[in-house]
């Protein structure tokens, strides 16, 4: 992916800052303001480490419409560059990146054992015959699958993954569940151009968690009924396959951070100097935080311990 380096970022950013304050014309900010909002790719990270969400962020109140338009604009869309990285950067490294060694923790006791192997069980005794393994431990060598079917011998462990995926938990027979995980498989090979590339190995291993993962039964569920098909599955980004649940929580942190990193806050402090219009006590928290361009006044957000009226000056 292109994007503009954090060093670059941050002179684009002092320039901004300088030309803020020395009053150069409008269109000195919008030139800066336009390169940083072709060039920059948005991750926490990079707008943690650069500070430049704080400095564009504060642009939003310019007096020239053009300059505030356009910083509204940059904000919107490094809010979606953020929000869209789990298909790529970070989650590398959250989500996708810990997908083999989730496999191994999770299914230690059942899936990966070679036959040699004992296989101790941790909870309680694993029921008499294999067919009656108990669903949370279904895997494809208790299902007795053969994955060998391609000649590429990733496409087959990949299917194995597959498969391991969306049985967990299932009652569903190992044939139905063997042909849907061919077909998402199929799907991501044809979608990859017929290669085993590693875009092909990161969507995989992608979906692999999101199938397997604990709270995010649904998924599993939905893609065994078909509700979800094969081929959408393959499309689909781990955002949409987190479940419900795990997306809020997701965007609420996603927010937070991003609050985070686009406000220079300074700590909450409580006073009995200012008054609650509300309930009038005198036992108010208080923070401050430069949210218009920099030489106009701070504003103080304020919230009653009280009542919980907030509300905010400058
Ligand atoms: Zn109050």
């Amino acid at each position: 992916m292109p994007g503009m380096e954090a060093k670059d970022i941050k002179i684009h950013g002092a320039s901004l800052d300088k030309a803020v304050r020395d009053k150069l014309p409008s269109s000195h900010i919008t030139d800066i303001l336009g390169r940083l909002k072709s060039d920059v790719v948005a991750t926490e990270q990079i707008l943690r480490e650069t500070k430049i969400g704080m400095t564009v962020n504060k642009l939003r109140g310019h007096s020239d419409k053009a300059v505030s338009e356009l910083a509204k604009d940059i904000v919107n869309k490094w809010k979606r560059d953020v929000s869209a990285k789990p298909k790529s950067g970070s989650s590398g490294d959250g989500k996708g990146g810990v997908a083999m060694k989730k496999e191994s923790s999770t299914n230690g006791a059942s899936g990966r054992d070679t036959p040699g192997k004992s296989t101790p069980t941790p909870s309680g005794a694993r029921k008499g015959s294999t067919s009656a393994v108990d669903p949370m431990k279904r895997n494809k060598t208790t299902d007795g699958i053969n994955c060998d079917i391609h000649d590429e011998e990733p496409r087959n462990k990949c299917l194995g993954m597959l498969y391991d995926g969306l049985c967990l938990g299932s009652d569903a027979p190992p044939d139905d569940i063997f042909k849907i995980a061919k077909e998402i498989e199929q799907n991501l090979y044809r979608n990859h151009g017929n290669r085993v590339n590693d875009q092909y190995r990161q969507k995989l291993r992608s979906i692999f968690l999101n199938l397997k993962d604990l709270k995010n039964p649904n998924l599993r569920k939905n893609v065994l009924s078909g509700r979800i098909e094969p081929a959408r599955l393959a499309m689909m980004t781990s955002e949409e396959m987190a479940s419900a649940e795990r997306k809020r929580e997701d965007e609420k942190i996603e927010q937070e951070n991003m609050k985070e990193a686009m406000t220079a806050k300074a700590p909450t402090s409580v006073t009995d100097q200012l008054r609650c219009g509300k309930c009038g006590k005198r036992n108010v928290s208080y923070s401050q935080a430069q949210t218009r361009s920099a030489d106009e006044p701070m504003t103080t957000f304020c919230e009653c311990l009280e009542c919980g009226k907030r509300w905010k000056f400058s």
